[in-house]
């Protein structure tokens, strides 16, 4: 069996939540910034450390088996790879934005004007698809100072929480696509049981995110009201408690209506409710 290479950013945006999955995933190595490669002590994987625009080719080309990058930096390679599992980090939106005192109103106002980014491949293809004819100035960094010194009418950047564009006087104008880092392979690996086992490592630790191991307390006549609140997962645990009239119920709650799942709870009759993190959830 061949060793298999995964390769994720060296620095950056997308290192540190790389470098933290892979750990969650049990997967020991030394994440020494100076090396380029590093060795899996206990599983067959070696983690290449490159620069994210790289990344796409080698998983391509074969160099490395599988690959965590932003779907925005696939889109502009033009690579063909597949797309394995979305990792919900790294979101961000690549956005159209434009001087607060600018006269561009309406898509149709792009027509003629200069756009800056170093996106020119996306951009383009948004372009042709809205009728939009726009001279492309592809730039390889600080974008969002190209209008202020007189270099482009717009931008087309990436953006998460809007304050780069704040501070630049710009203000976002339309979407392009939105991006999150997502792993990737290469069609026709010969390592595909190997790959097949990360993909279930990686998928256990963001489901495992995604929800919180819940006890409670409540009172034997108040349980069916509990219960009916409970989301799926099988049925919940119920324990017997000292007390007879009482039963702890033991579940999990996914944790994006977490807090209203917990009032609804709270109303029904449960009471002393301990949250935990959960580690992972193998299926
Ligand atoms: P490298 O040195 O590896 O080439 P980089 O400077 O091109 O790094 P980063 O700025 O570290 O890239 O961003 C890496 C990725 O993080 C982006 O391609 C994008 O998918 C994602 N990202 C998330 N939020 C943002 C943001 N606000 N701005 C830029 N990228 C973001
Ligand atoms: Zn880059």
């Amino acid at each position: 069996m061949k060793t298999l290479k995964i390769a994720i950013q060296k620095s950056g945006r997308l290192n540190e939540k790389s470098v933290e999955l892979l750990k969650n995933c049990g997967l020991n190595f030394e994440n020494y910034k100076s090396s380029l490669i590093s060795p899996v002590s206990n599983f067959p994987l070696e983690i290449l450390f490159l620069r994210d625009d790289d990344i796409p080719e080698y998983v391509q080309d074969g160099i490395a088996d599988l690959g965590i990058v932003g779907e925005n930096v696939i889109q502009e390679t033009e690579v063909e790879v597949s797309y394995l599992q979305k990792l919900g980090f790294g979101k961000c939106s690549l956005k159209i934005a434009v001087p607060n005192n600018t006269n561009i109103e309406t898509v149709a106002d792009l027509n003629g004007r200069s756009i800056a980014t170093t996106y020119p491949v996306i951009l383009k293809k948004h372009l042709q698809e809205l009728n939009i004819d726009a001279d492309i100035r592809t730039i390889s960094g600080s974008v969002e100072i190209s209008p202020g010194l007189g270099l482009a009418d717009a931008i087309c950047d990436l953006v998460s929480t809007g304050g780069t564009l704040k501070s630049n006087g710009l203000k976002a104008f339309s979407d392009v696509m939105s991006s999150e880092a997502v792993l990737i392979g290469r069609k026709g690996s010969e390592n595909e049981d190997l790959i097949q086992e990360l993909i279930q490592r990686i998928q256990s630790v963001l489901r495992a995110k995604e929800t919180k191991y819940v006890v409670l307390n409540v009172l034997k006549d108040n349980l069916e009201a509990v219960i009916a609140l409970l989301p799926g997962v099988k049925s919940p645990s119920v324990v017997p408690l000292a007390e007879a009239d009482w039963v702890a119920v033991h579940t999990v709650i996914p944790e994006r209506d977490f807090w209203d799942r917990i009032s609804q709870l709270k109303q029904a009759g449960a009471q002393g409710i301990v949250v935990m993190p959960i580690e992972k959830i193998i299926l």
